[in-house]
């Protein structure tokens, strides 16, 4: 049975916000937009691997690794930085052997980097070896690690996919499938996980399916990856996405499937067809780029100005903006050119080198705004710096008149499943009416899509009130899963800054 419990009253979800609010600025988290693969059955499991963990650089860019396993010996490498910095050649994967292999990219904004953290993870277990590589966040992580702890658990690392790798170890289950299992049973959260243990590929999806994850074909291999761009890379076929809550186990071959859950509706995640997925990726039977232009093409029907262009934020906006202009029939233009050499290196998570880091990468296209009414398009807004330095260089650069339109509705709330988002004081529509929003940003008008459009732009009639299709929290405040580490009392916390030490 599951222990996740579905939350949907606000006024509970109010009293989660405000002792987040309280206890966040003294409180670890271990936020994480990974991107993860994994392949069965081909003699370049790790060349393949690195390939599919390129085309996923998107979802995480602080650190790469790969894990493969021979028959008799598992192989890792994990390094800081991009893929094709340290994977790319031959040399680099010369010592991952074996025809199984997964691979990482991490993003994270905890302090602390340290190679430990950097996955897959490999532990050697009573019963045989796991190497571990996930996406996601887990709510309870924290609160598993204190009881572990106690019980004289020592942990190596600060991240939560160890709990995970801790609780395959304690359990008392004979086979590794099933102590895997069990351990699934226990945590909480949005993760997609792939791990080879006893010379098998297993990947899971949480039980709403708020992470992705899907399965491919190469000649006789199967592959898990966060999205179908790394099957295309490699010039794989996608056959389906592992449902939420599905255990599948693919060894000499072939696939099985198991669903220790008890039935739950998808829910995926909003934020993956708004911003985070490639644009080329399909996400339930559609790219996201289809998704994304036509929530431009619904913000337009909500439009009620005329401008003379319509400009995106290059790159997340671009999609929606050509929606907007074809529902239109005004200009699109790139009045805005983005530097593509400007990496995440430079776009550290402090406010101040964050303003920066729009100076560096983008610049005003002063042929396509001078004298013009501008309608900037993107896809969100979240502490509002990049939208303010954006209208400021635009009007700099001679626009007549700069209103922004937001293809998805206003983040109010942060995310606790796996996207870095910031606490509740820094989303800027949190702490904001929409005039102030608009007065902070700089714009002469400014409008969000409401949620009824974002959900008519993703393929539904309505928003189901009583069970969202979507995991949704961020505008609506509805937590499908209650954050329980994050509303921790003293006693955990006190137990996991001691655990965590290096986090901070
Ligand atoms: P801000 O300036 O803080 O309002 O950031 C808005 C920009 O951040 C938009 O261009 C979004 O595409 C982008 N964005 C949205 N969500 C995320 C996220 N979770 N991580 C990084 N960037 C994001």
């Amino acid at each position: 049975m599951t222990n996740i419990k579905i939350q949907n009253s606000k006024s509970k979800f109010e009293f989660y916000i405000k002792k987040f609010k309280i206890e966040n600025s003294h409180f670890p988290r271990f936020n994480e937009e990974c991107g993860v693969f994994g392949i069965s059955g081909s003699e370049d499991a790790a060349p393949l691997t690195a390939l599919g963990l390129h085309a996923l650089q998107h979802r995480g860019q602080e650190g790469c690794g790969i894990v493969s396993y021979d028959g008799n010996s598992y192989h890792s490498e994990r390094k800081f930085g991009l893929v094709g910095d340290n994977f790319t050649k031959k040399q680099s994967l010369k010592k991952l052997v074996g025809n199984i292999a997964i691979g990482h990219n991490r993003y994270s904004t905890t302090g602390g980097e340290t190679i430990r953290n950097i996955q897959p993870f490999y532990a050697d277990l009573y019963g045989g070896a796991i190497a571990i590589a996930h996406n996601g966040n887990l709510t309870n992580a924290l609160l598993l690690r204190e009881t572990m702890v106690r019980e004289g658990a020592i942990f190596q690392t600060t991240s939560d996919t160890e709990t995970i790798v801790q609780l395959v170890a304690k359990s008392k289950k004979r086979h590794i499938e099933d102590k895997i299992i069990d351990s699934l049973m226990q945590i909480q959260g949005g993760y997609a996980l792939t791990i080879i243990a006893n010379g098998t590929l297993i990947g899971a999806r949480d039980p709403l399916g708020i992470r992705p994850l899907v399965i491919g074909k190469f000649e006789d291999a199967y592959i898990l990856a966060s999205e179908t761009c790394a099957l295309d890379i490699i010039g794989a076929t996608f056959v389906r996405e592992v449902e939420n809550g599905e255990v599948v186990i693919i060894r000499e071959g072939k696939i099985k499937t198991r669903r220790p859950f008890p039935n739950n509706n998808k829910r995926p995640c909003v934020f993956e067809y708004i911003y985070f997925s490639r644009p080329d990726s399909i996400l339930n039977g559609k790219t996201a780029y289809e998704y994304r232009k036509n929530l431009g093409t619904y913000l337009a029907k909500e439009s009620d100005i005329n401008p003379d262009v319509v400009v995106p934020v290059p790159d997340s906006g671009v999609p929606a903006a050509l929606g907007f202009s074809q529902e239109t029939n005004i200009p699109f233009e790139l009045g805005l050119i983005r530097n593509h050499y400007v990496g995440r290196t430079f776009i550290e998570p402090t406010q101040q080198i964050r303003s920066l880091g729009v100076k560096l990468k983008l610049n005003p296209n002063i042929s396509s705004i001078k004298n013009k009414i501008v309608v900037l398009v993107d896809d969100s807004l979240v502490r509002g710096t990049t939208s303010f330095k954006i209208i400021k260089m635009l009007y700099d650069f001679g626009a007549k008149e700069v209103h922004m339109r937001i293809a998805s509705p206003e983040i109010k709330f942060p995310d606790f499943y796996g996207v870095d988002t910031p606490t509740q004081e820094e989303l800027l529509a949190a702490n904001k009416s929409l005039d102030e929003m608009c007065e902070y940003i700089g714009a002469k008008s400014l409008k969000f899509l409401s949620i009824d459009n974002l959900y008519k732009a993703l393929g539904h009639s309505k928003r189901n009130e009583n069970n969202p299709q979507f995991t949704d929290h961020y505008f609506t405040g509805e937590y499908p899963i209650k954050p329980i580490d994050y509303l921790n009392d003293n006693k955990i916390k006190k137990l996991s800054s001691l655990s965590l030490a290096s986090n901070h």
